[in-house]
């Protein structure tokens, strides 16, 4: 497909994004690095200021946008950590056993409402209120029980097995600061503080569509040529994982105005726009230009490997990254660009932002040009003795998406490596970090 409105014959000539062919050196003119284009997104993208009150159970996932700070002691009352019998500790014989009367039980739930007068002792479950004159907890499997009362050995502890009021959060505490992305453990805790509802912070609106003419939905049969979008459903997975409001936009024809047209639409009504495809410099990639002519293009080429074309932007105050359209590609410069982009609109603290990578040994000889930051597909895993180890998988082509499907992890490559005997330490960027 082409257009005569689109002349780009002023670009350089250029091979299509990535090639199955390992040059010798794959230096990328004027091309930020991963890093300067990662920093570019984070001074760029400002955090959405809107909160939303929502019931606990809802927040799961969400970015805290409010500190905790607790409106009471927990646990609330001195309690029991063990079955088994609240005794005063200075009835105990030091020296041989000690027989002490049981005076009533305390449940949880059901606290013992009597006197504990000296010489008697009170049956207590765990979590049930320990009585006023009690100060320490005989586990049961220690006494011998007779029908009315009890035999307990020398050598306790006193106040052992006894939980003490806001041992766990004491009330006035900050427990957790904006910014966190709730988890379990969370929920649990604004419910163990009678929280109902907490405020967080509001979900993202992402739109996204593919370009191209070759593109068909699955359920339709393809015409010569055609294949099937698969970036619409990458996308959407990665997407889901990030907790957003999504709009799928469909596929987009290579035709500069249909493309404007989305533009348009999707600036109006949401955060993020993330295209795929039609990005790099062919006669039918319209992405970059029309970026350049409704919004502000930041840049448009990384020195990385797969992904090379990512044009990043705004159009008003919806930030645009059009990502390429190989499937590898946009999953690889999703999880580096997008999604630290996404954190932050949500609010989260950067320590809370994963991707975090470790060190693994080659197992294989690695091929590698100096001039681009690669991501090879790879599967890691801890050998007997204990180290991580890493492996290729399949054709590190960036259309090879069965290898991506397969594969565990990133084999993170400098951007001036050359090849890589194997044996040697590489960085490991492992896919549950990423999506
Ligand atoms: P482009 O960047 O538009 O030149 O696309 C690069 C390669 O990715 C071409 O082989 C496209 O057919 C392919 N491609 C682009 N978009 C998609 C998509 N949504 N699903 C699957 N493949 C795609
Ligand atoms: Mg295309």
């Amino acid at each position: 497909m082409t257009s005569t409105s689109h002349n780009h014959a002023s670009r350089p000539p250029q091979a299509s994004s990535e090639t199955t062919t390992t040059h010798a050196c794959d230096h990328v003119p004027n091309a930020l690095t991963v890093e300067e284009a990662q920093a570019n997104i984070l001074s760029t993208v400002q955090e959405l200021n809107t909160l939303e009150q929502i019931n606990i159970r809802d927040s799961l996932g969400r970015v805290l946008a409010q500190p905790i700070i607790a409106a009471m002691d927990i646990p609330p009352h001195r309690n029991s950590a063990m079955d088994g019998y609240a005794i005063r500790f200075t009835d105990l014989d030091t020296k041989k056993t000690t027989q002490l009367n049981i005076a009533g039980e305390s449940f949880a739930g059901h606290p013992f409402q009597g006197n504990m007068e000296a010489g008697e002792c009170v049956r207590i479950m765990t979590g049930a209120v320990m009585p006023i004159d009690a100060d320490t907890v005989i586990m049961q499997e220690h006494v011998e029980r007779q029908a009315e009362s009890i035999i307990i050995q020398p050598q306790h502890t006193q106040g052992q097995n006894v939980r003490h009021p806001g041992e766990d959060v004491k009330k006035g505490e900050t427990i957790l600061e904006p910014g966190r992305e709730i988890n379990a453990a969370n929920l649990g805790l604004f419910a163990s503080l009678g929280m109902a509802e907490i405020n967080v912070t509001r979900k993202p609106r992402v739109a996204f569509f593919s370009t191209g003419d070759e593109l068909k939905n699955v359920g339709s049969i393809l015409g010569e040529g055609d294949i099937y979008d698969s970036n619409r459903y990458t996308l959407f997975g990665l997407l889901k994982k990030l907790n957003v409001e999504l709009l799928d936009m469909g596929v987009i024809p290579d035709q500069a105005l249909a493309v404007e047209n989305a533009f348009k639409e999707a600036s109006k009504i949401s955060d993020v726009l993330i295209t795929s495809g039609g990005v790099s410099v062919g006669e039918a990639d319209f992405v970059s230009d029309t970026l350049k002519k409704l919004g502000h293009v930041n840049f448009w080429k990384i020195a990385m490997k797969p992904g090379k074309p990512v044009a990043f932007g705004k159009l008003d105050q919806c930030l645009f990254f059009g990502l390429p359209g190989n499937p590898v590609s946009v999953m690889a410069t999703f999880a580096l660009f997008v999604k630290p982009a996404i954190q932050k609109l949500k609010g989260l603290l950067p320590n809370e932002a994963t991707n975090r990578s470790i060190t693994a040994i080659s197992d294989v000889d690695i091929k590698k040009a100096p001039g681009r930051k690669d991501h090879q597909r790879g599967i890691y895993y801890v050998n007997e003795a204990g180290e991580y180890r890493v492996t290729t998988i399949g054709l590190q082509s960036s259309h090879v998406l069965s290898a991506m499907s397969k594969a565990n992890c990133f084999i993170v490559l400098d951007k001036d490596s050359g090849n890589l005997p194997a044996q040697t330490k590489v960085e490991v960027l492992p896919f549950s970090e990423l999506f």
